[in-house]
């Protein structure tokens, strides 16, 4: 070999290794990453049920929206088979040429389509989660959830609507004789799909008060449910309560007072959440970037996302943010640290059930960025919920500012 040539592959050679080196380096896999928040929404819907959107455009609108996780759940289907939709059925739900911006955002390699748009016949085919994760899933960054809406009606009429998380299948909804017994019925099906495959899974009451169909006495009574959404994004379905019935917020109360002094049974944990349903800036009833849940965990995975949820290390929130939430038990102590945002002004109440209360009392309210509050004797519980004097980045009909809401403590 002349010299030169040598000398050049003796070169190659060298930066070869030194690549190899930054490579080795840059894809490293961190043994004990710290502890972190990861935001995240556990309830959307996209055309694969009756949302307006492509589940692609959608995962990529909360990626870039700087959520870590999401989960598409769509009503009593998994996004795993071939499904072809007609471009005029999905312009029309979407009251734009949703067609046309899909189009433009992923570009003709991606989008998949049959017949002639010229005719009316087109037809676009919706990608599945699998799809989806292969463009958007990126580790430690973001993270796709399979779930399900358990979607259907108990015997007596009543609506009940169930989040699955975590799931690997389909599950259809099993109805039983009133909202508690179906809600028994699904929740064992999930139990026993957890114990058959070995998932960390979730099964969490959606809306309650969505056509009135779960009272506070129904959340108490499924000691073995441990989740509710106390916040769901969606205008009009009833979150605030009315003159007779109780908002979601107080129906936690009323429930966790039953739990605790009735059943001997744990409260409940509380969710807030998007269940987005329109991705077009044309209607304000179901809007991303609402609602969701910050979750303390090493790991973006899906196992370690539902366990942390499961043993209630997270906070829901609407805009309000946390940096630290910690409970001694010795003490008896809940401390908050509020992440400041300059004009804005927090004030957080302290809420909790007295023994032989059976609702939520407001034991404090304190103003500031570092509230705590330390549990008298005869208290249940704490639990709080922060409030802002700032509006939401993403307006909702039911409450003018942002909040956050941390779990109960000390039962
Ligand atoms: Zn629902
Ligand atoms: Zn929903």
């Amino acid at each position: 070999m002349p010299s030169s040539l040598l000398l050049r592959s003796v070169a190659c050679a060298a930066v070869a290794v030194l690549l190899g080196f930054a490579a080795a380096q840059s894809n490293r896999v961190e043994p004990a990453p710290g502890l972190r928040w990861w935001k995240g929404n556990l309830h959307t819907h996209t055309l694969w049920s009756d949302g307006d959107g492509f589940p692609d455009m959608v995962a990529t609108w909360y990626r870039d929206h700087g959520y870590h996780f999401l989960a598409l759940s769509e009503h009593n289907v998994f996004a795993q088979s071939e499904r072809w939709m007609p471009s005029r059925a999905i312009n029309r739900r979407a009251g734009v040429d949703a067609v046309a911006r899909y189009r433009q955002r992923f570009g003709p390699q991606w989008v998949q389509s049959r017949g002639q748009a010229s005719d009316g016949s087109e037809e676009i085919r919706l990608k599945t989660l699998d799809e989806v994760r292969a463009v958007v899933d990126e580790p430690q960054r973001f993270l796709m959830i399979p779930s399900v809406e358990l979607t259907g009606t108990a015997g007596d009429g009543r609506s009940l609507h169930m989040n699955g998380t975590n799931l690997a299948e389909s599950l259809t909804f099993r109805r039983g004789a009133t909202i508690a017994e179906s809600m028994v019925r699904n929740l064992d099906q999930v139990e026993e799909f957890a114990a058959r495959t070995g998932r960390e899974v979730l099964l969490h009451v959606n809306h309650p008060n969505y056509k009135w169909g779960i009272t506070a006495e129904d959340l108490a009574s499924v000691v073995q449910e441990r989740f509710f959404e106390v916040w769901n994004g969606v205008d009009n379905d009833n979150d605030p309560g009315d003159a007779q019935r109780p908002s979601t917020d107080a129906m936690w109360d009323i429930a966790n007072a039953l739990r605790i002094t009735r059943h001997q049974a744990p409260p409940l944990y509380g969710l807030a959440t998007d269940d987005t349903h329109d991705h077009h800036d044309n209607k304000t009833r179901a809007l991303p970037g609402r609602a969701w849940v910050m979750v303390r965990a090493h790991h973006l995975s899906s196992d370690s996302i539902v366990r942390a949820l499961r043993a209630g290390d997270f906070y829901s929130s609407s805009g309000v943010a946390l940096t630290d939430m910690a409970y001694s038990a010795t003490d008896r102590k809940l401390t908050l640290r509020i992440d400041p945002v300059a004009g804005e002004k927090f004030t957080t109440q302290f809420i909790g059930v007295r023994r032989n209360g059976t609702a939520g009392a407001v034991l404090a309210e304190v103003i500031g960025l570092n509230p705590s509050y330390t549990l008298q004797p005869g208290e249940l519980y704490v639990r709080a919920v922060i409030t802002s004097t700032g509006k939401p980045e993403v307006p909702s009909d039911e409450f003018p500012t942002k909040r956050a809401w941390t779990q109960p403590v000390g039962w």
